[in-house]
């Protein structure tokens, strides 16, 4: 019937059932990287574009695509939203690939001491360390298993999918995680998850007994108090990273970050992280929360002044000249 909605809805088991033989995601990811001029494509180059699968094989596995992953117009089949968003995680290596890349040390300096970085990727997350300080964050939860000494300091995590580590020197994959995870905290900054476009549930932490010694606090291993929380409340994104980043989409921060050259959307990492990962802290009070954070660059300053629900209370510039 003309203008009848054709909504399908598999549960789970459905649809990973569906997608449960190589003709079938073969059948997406041809779609998925045909050109557009190409689609949709005909029953005939579809097949041929496949291989040689016979005839009648190939209409039962595409026929179990059509409806849900895969529509069928007079003009051929295309992809379906369901169908682009399955042939996206195959094509980026997040559901099949797991390169693995061992300590090593890369052109980039700690942004506490200065000297060379060295950075370990496994499971989607590039993890960063300092072997002449006590970075950012103690230790890692992961440190042990990858064999990374115990007196490397640990400078965090950036998330990178298993594609972005093709054709990239360790430095160059250490670039992309950084552009990557910082396009992922903006978007977490404003409250929406940047996985599924859900709300996140936030909240700010702090150590109450924090005491800088070496670089960082023996109380929570941490070298900043407030830290901030997020979690979705649909899918299984979570992050906990230093308050500063959290305040990412507020106006004050972002264009005193911008009028000294520090670029949000291709970040140079020293420059970024020298401003970023190395303000100052003022716990004002612990009950209700409130924290004053000043940004440095250049001489310049701005201090921010927020609640526990990160409303900035005040802001003030404290430039050189
Ligand atoms: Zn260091
Ligand atoms: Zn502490
Ligand atoms: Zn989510």
């Amino acid at each position: 019937m003309d203008g009848e909605l054709n909504e399908t809805t598999l549960s789970p088991d459905e649809a990973f059932a569906a997608l449960g033989h190589d003709i079938r995601v073969q059948i997406l990811k041809t779609l998925a990287t045909a050109d557009r001029d190409d689609r949709p494509m005909s029953f005939s180059d579809l097949r041929e574009r496949i291989g040689t699968v016979d005839s009648a094989k190939f209409n039962y596995h595409l026929d179990t695509l059509v409806g849900h992953f895969v529509e069928r117009t007079d003009d051929g089949y295309d992809l379906r939203r369901a169908g682009g968003r399955v042939s996206e995680a195959i094509l980026s290596g997040a559901v099949t690939d797991d390169p693995v890349l061992e300590l090593t040390r890369i052109g980039e300096a700690c942004h506490h001491c200065g000297r060379q970085m060295a950075l370990t990727y496994r499971q989607e997350r590039v993890a960063t360390y300092c072997a002449e300080c006590g970075g950012t964050f103690g230790t890692s939860t992961r440190q042990e298993a990858e064999n990374v000494p115990e007196e490397y300091g640990f400078l965090g995590y950036l998330r990178l999918p298993p594609a972005g580590m093709a054709d990239r020197t360790p430095t160059e994959v250490h670039e992309a995680a950084h552009t990557w995870s910082l396009s992922e905290r903006l978007l977490a900054a404003t409250g929406t998850c940047p996985r599924c476009s859900a709300t996140l549930d936030e909240w700010l932490t702090v150590c109450e007994d924090h005491q800088l010694g070496d670089g960082e606090c023996d109380e929570c291993t941490n070298r900043f108090a407030v830290m901030h929380s997020a979690s979705c409340t649909n899918c299984i994104f979570d992050q906990r990273v230093a308050c500063g980043s959290a305040l990412l989409d507020t106006t004050e921060l972002q264009s005193f970050l911008t009028a000294h050259d520090v670029n949000l959307v291709s970040p140079e990492y020293e420059r970024f992280s020298s401003v970023m990962l190395n303000y100052e802290e003022t716990v004002v009070e612990t009950d209700p929360l409130e924290a004053r954070l000043t940004f440095s660059v250049d001489g310049d300053a701005l201090s921010l002044t927020v609640d526990e629900e990160l409303t900035v209370l005040d802001a003030e510039r404290h430039d050189a000249r």
